[in-house]
């Protein structure tokens, strides 16, 4: 069992510390996902309102100006002429992107300061308006940066920056963490080299070849069809935090048993009418947030399981709507790990402390709340 909460999730399992026993109550699973079924304008809920939304804004990451042209990541020639225009971003040891915060846009530095050509190091991001972006690793120092940059980690700013930044920080930190992981060949353990501007990576004995991995994972709002849903809170989160359902997508499996699976195995429940809303690169490590909405009957037992769900309800869209309204949770800027993270809340300083903490959702960078923020949006 690979449940999660999104985002902290992704690092446990990096370090394998989330456990996989079998699921505890598969017979709680009804109904077949229906992705293909009707048409969305024709399911209505109870309530007379359609169950199915769109999300309200394009996923953080998820834009397209960044151009990205696989024939010059094989052109060595196209990839010189390009050299004394391009830019280049250096992603620090600790994968820190430096980010000039009055502007909140990525400091980038002229490809021209740091040789007459490529580095063999350096990575293609892609091009936009005629200009490649590349990437190097290395130290700060690298950047040639001023006061104004401070060095951030990319799932804090990743919400502020402009389209393009986003899409530059995303393909830049999914790159550099595939290469930490793929350094001998999956097949016969020798070394590999990176080649094709960083796209691939061929082995020194058989020249195998091997591409930057991402690994997909379901995000879940799931709703009772009128003007309920279903949130859950990690174990490894403070109380009061709580976000929509998430998990990894197994071996063999479709998305849409993936969605029907593992919210039974976090919560207990079925869904069905299984939705698709839009993705979101999550490259903290590898991952790919495949975003949905289910249905469910709110009379269901909740049967949570422990190793990962602490708490799970059902929440009224106004209480959602205020929770949106009150801010967001926030990791600490320059800790790269969320699990470690020292977590601050956009919340007023003067709550009472006695009181239960209040529901905070989490930030603008996720799909998460964009999923929670269109689904009380459509209520
Ligand atoms: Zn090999």
């Amino acid at each position: 069992m690979r449940p999660a909460t999104v985002p902290c999730v992704w690092s446990e399992r990096e370090n394998g510390a989330v456990s996989h026993p079998e699921p505890t109550h598969p017979a709680s699973v009804h109904g077949e996902p229906s992705v293909h079924g009707e048409p969305s304008a024709r399911v209505e809920s109870a309530h007379g309102r359609p169950t199915h939304f769109e999300l309200v804004r394009t996923p953080t990451f998820a834009g397209t100006a960044l151009e990205r042209d696989e024939h010059l990541r094989r052109d060595s020639d196209r990839q010189k002429e390009g050299w004394g225009s391009a830019r280049v971003l250096v992603v620090d040891q600790d994968g820190l992107l430096p980010v000039t915060r009055s502007e909140s846009r990525l400091w980038t530095r002229a490809g021209a300061e740091f040789a007459g050509s490529p580095p063999p190091e350096a990575m293609l991001l892609g091009e936009a308006d005629g200009t490649a972006y590349w990437v190097l690793r290395g130290a700060q120092s690298l950047a040639g940066a001023g006061s104004e940059v401070e060095w951030l980690n990319g799932h804090v700013v990743g919400g502020e920056v402009g389209s393009l930044d986003g899409a530059l920080l995303a393909t830049a930190v999914g790159l550099v963490n595939w290469h930490d992981r793929a350094r001998f060949c999956t097949r016969d353990g020798s070394p590999t080299m990176p080649v094709n501007a960083g796209w691939a990576r061929a082995c020194e004995a058989a020249g195998h070849e091997e591409y930057p991995r991402t690994d997909p994972a379901v995000i879940v709002l799931v709703h009772d069809g009128g003007d309920r849903a279903l949130l859950g809170r990690h174990r490894a989160w403070p109380p009061g935090r709580f976000s929509v359902l998430a998990g990894f997508v197994e071996a063999g499996e479709s998305l849409e048993a993936c969605v029907v699976r593992e919210i039974a195995e976090e919560v207990g429940v079925g869904v069905t009418d299984v939705r698709y809303l839009g993705s979101q690169a999550w490259p903290f490590p590898r991952s790919l947030m495949i975003g949905f909405h289910a249905l469910a009957d709110p009379g269901q037992p909740l049967r949570l399981d422990e190793t990962e769900i602490s708490e799970a309800r059902w929440m009224h869209r106004d209480e959602l709507r205020e929770a949106l309204a009150r801010g967001e949770w926030r990791a600490a800027p320059r800790i790269r790990s969320l699990t470690r993270a020292t977590m601050a809340a956009d919340v007023r300083a003067d709550a009472d402390v006695d009181a239960a903490p209040p529901l905070l959702l989490p930030g603008r960078v996720s799909i998460a709340r964009n999923m929670i923020e269109s689904w009380v949006a459509a209520g």
